[in-house]
């Protein structure tokens, strides 16, 4: 998650504007959201009629390095039609007034309901008086509802007991994991993350949403104490390289949540778990995504 200050006080922004097949819209996010400030904005059609019919739209601030970013991001959607995802349109690009562009991007910035929890962006006062509520400033999270994996983790952390309990979460990014187990009762929440921009990003957005998250740079080898839940939101390699850190941190009989899986990768993650010890009790799949939960 990464907001971006305008260094001028009208900087022009340049909307950059792909169609893609609902099937490829996803993987043209991913793409947009490397070179855009503040996430991207998806249009979705009320009426789908195939094709090239949702629009990816991401938006930079015009400077030097505009021109290449535009021409990245139109070579990296080149390799994507190149893997036979649905079709995706021309790149367009135009400029937009600064007040403009975040009007229309925070229009398009609607809260999500997973599980006990409604996430919504800071500005917006929605509430749901079952739910629980985390506010978050929308960096790429928001851009298509919440990512599959992410809201795989929430569901899990919505179900579970974790009142009176401490948490473990590694790869906090935002802190969302970390923010709605705090919520829910935890007794302590330990947040890490490689990333130190994702460290600060958790501090803030716990104090915003009023919990006590301890967010600290690195990673589950880096952390002491046993807990009784770990939940790892990270990719399929790099869980099971930190596998073996992660069940060190698990309290006999505590739950690890393990996500970020795509199917391709679910047999090496799970043979790295189970040569730590660990059994599956709980299996989700969406979208082409994993998420276990674990006990020894
Ligand atoms: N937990 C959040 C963010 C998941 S994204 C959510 O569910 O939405 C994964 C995060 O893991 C990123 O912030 C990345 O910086 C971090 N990360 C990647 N490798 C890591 C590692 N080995 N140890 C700890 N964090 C890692």
């Amino acid at each position: 998650m990464r907001w971006v200050a305008a260094s001028t006080a009208r900087p022009r922004w340049l909307e950059i504007a792909v169609p893609a097949h609902a099937e490829a819209v996803e993987a043209v996010s991913e793409i947009l959201s490397r070179y855009g400030h503040n996430g991207i904005a998806v249009e979705i059609p009320l009426a789908p009629r195939g094709g090239a019919d949702h629009t990816v739209k991401a938006y930079l601030v015009e400077d030097v390095d505009s021109f290449a970013k535009v021409s990245d991001a139109r070579d990296a959607l080149g390799h994507l039609q190149a893997f036979g995802l649905g079709p995706i349109g021309e790149l367009a690009v135009r400029t937009v007034e600064d007040e403009d562009w975040l009007e229309s991007w925070k229009a398009t910035v609607t809260p999500v309901r997973i599980g006990r929890f409604l996430v919504r962006p800071t500005w917006s006062d929605a509430s749901a008086p079952d739910a629980i509520t985390i506010a978050l400033d929308p960096g790429t999270a928001f851009g298509t509802g919440l990512h599959p994996t992410t809201q795989q983790c929430l569901e899990a952390v919505s179900y579970m007991d974790v009142e009176g309990l401490r948490v473990l979460d590694v790869g906090t990014g935002s802190g969302i994991l970390a923010i709605a187990a705090a919520k829910r009762g935890a007794r302590e929440v330990v947040g890490v993350d490689t990333d130190p921009l994702a460290v600060r990003a958790a501090k803030e957005n716990a104090e915003a949403n009023g919990v006590t998250v301890d967010a600290r740079p690195g990673s589950a080898e880096n952390v002491d104490g046993a807990f009784d839940v770990v939940l790892a939101n990270l990719v399929g390699p790099v869980l099971v390289q930190v596998a073996p850190h992660l069940r060190a941190r698990l309290r006999p009989s505590g739950s690890l949540v393990a996500a970020g899986i795509t199917t391709q990768a679910e047999r090496d993650v799970l043979s790295a778990f189970v040569a730590e010890g660990l059994g599956i009790v709980d299996r989700d799949e969406r979208s082409d995504w994993v998420r276990l939960v674990m006990t020894a």
